[in-house]
């Protein structure tokens, strides 16, 4: 398996196949087949270690087949989401199996990096279900289709497709004089800070994006805007693209309705304190350490 949380290529979607339901039975009833069991956004964890997620079999699960969703394969093992419905069935379950439900945005740094995409995959399918029961169209209800990447509405008058989404969100590493910006907002760990970030709006470019958000944020202009990478970060929603910039002011000017402190940071000063710093699998670190090993 791929250890690193920004590799670009982990999960096979074998995206080819999901209308072969012929194929897909035969995935799901397979040996190796493993089921994410979601309810309420956490996912289904062994007692005896909160890190490691508690795999189903197909056997195991007596799922309805409109509650699974096919996400693809990992090295040949075939992985659905299981969405459990009600709090009797989860708590059936965790008796079953001495297993508990750990929510997915609270123990994602404590999980095993190799299991982080899955389990947001399948937390992002199974919220996403969850809302879509019903046509915005015709209101209507709505089925879903095509392994679970798709949901069509019933009305054959309609039959409205709807596909999943993520709404795209820029986040940047300014620099200036050999420093780079950093801010915190109020509800973050104590004393930790980041990139500053910012969703993209409507009929924006995400380079527009990045200069509207620093300049909303501290008063700060930017210039020669650069792509760095991408992390889908999927629970809720969101696709960070990440960026380099470079200011051509320095003085700061916060929004404090955005954001608690802003302060520019030398090398030194980061390398001082890594505390400050935020998650190691989020793209803000990533973007932060590749500037200190210019
Ligand atoms: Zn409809």
């Amino acid at each position: 398996m791929h250890t690193a949380s920004l590799s670009p290529y982990f999960i096979d979607r074998v995206s080819h196949v999901r209308e072969d339901n012929v194929w897909i039975q035969a995935q799901l009833h397979g040996a190796t087949a493993r089921l994410i069991a979601v309810h309420q956004s956490s996912v289904l964890c062994h007692n005896h270690d909160h890190r490691r997620p508690c795999f189903l079999s197909h056997a195991q699960a007596t799922a309805a087949p409109e509650t699974l969703v096919f996400l693809g394969q990992v090295d040949g093992i075939a992985y659905f989401t299981l969405s459990i419905q009600t709090s009797k069935d989860a708590d059936q379950l965790c008796r079953t199996h001495q297993a508990n439900f750990q929510a997915y945005a609270a123990s994602a740094p404590m999980l095993e990096s190799e299991y982080c995409e899955l389990l947001s995959l399948a937390c992002f399918s199974s919220y996403w279900h969850s809302r879509h029961h019903f046509c915005g169209s015709c209101s209507s209800a709505t089925k879903m289709s095509s392994a679970g990447h798709m949901r069509v509405c019933t009305s054959t008058n309609c039959a409205q497709q709807y596909f999943p989404s993520m709404d795209p969100a820029v986040i940047v590493l300014i620099e200036h004089a050999d420093k780079c910006l950093l801010g915190r907002q109020a509800h973050w760990p104590e004393a930790m800070y980041s990139t500053l970030a910012g969703f993209v709006e409507p009929g924006e470019t995400i380079e527009a994006a990045v200069a509207r958000e620093v300049n909303e944020e501290v008063g700060i202009q930017v210039e020669g805007i650069r792509y760095h990478s991408s992390q889908a970060w999927l629970f809720p929603n969101s696709l960070m693209l990440g960026f380099n910039a470079k200011a051509t002011n320095s003085e700061l000017h916060l929004d404090a309705n955005e954001i608690e402190s802003a302060a520019w940071f030398t090398r030194d000063q980061i390398r001082a304190t890594p505390q400050m710093l935020p998650n190691q699998k989020s793209i803000s670190y990533a973007l932060i350490q590749d500037w200190l090993h210019r």
